[in-house]
């Protein structure tokens, strides 16, 4: 449909490709003390070890700011990060006081 003479479109988000995805999360794997298994995925927010089904992959630079599917501008969070994220940047969501601290 036309508004106000602009095209409306649905903002439609980017699908992840899957090999990318898969890199993210073998770089955030957490092993077990012997190594020997996988056994969850760090989040990247609250450092928790989080369930393979509960992972999801975030960008740094959002997409709306020209934020691209490459590993280097992609984290693995817990849903509930994600959600309590929302549209914050990283630098914004990740506070000083909190884990990180920019030095
Ligand atoms: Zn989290």
């Amino acid at each position: 449909m036309r508004l106000h003479g602009v095209e409306m479109t649905e903002s439609k988000r980017i699908q992840l490709p899957s090999r990318v995805r898969e890199q993210v999360l073998w770089e955030n794997r957490i092993l077990s003390s012997d190594r020997s298994e996988v056994v969850g995925y760090l989040c990247n927010y609250c450092l928790s070890n989080t369930r393979r089904d509960r992972i999801q992959v975030d960008h740094v630079r959002p997409t709306w700011l020209g934020g691209t599917n490459v590993p280097e501008n992609l984290v693995t969070c817990c849903a509930s990060c994600n959600i309590h994220k929302s549209r914050q940047l990283y630098f914004e969501y990740v506070k000083p006081g909190g884990w990180y601290t920019e030095s």
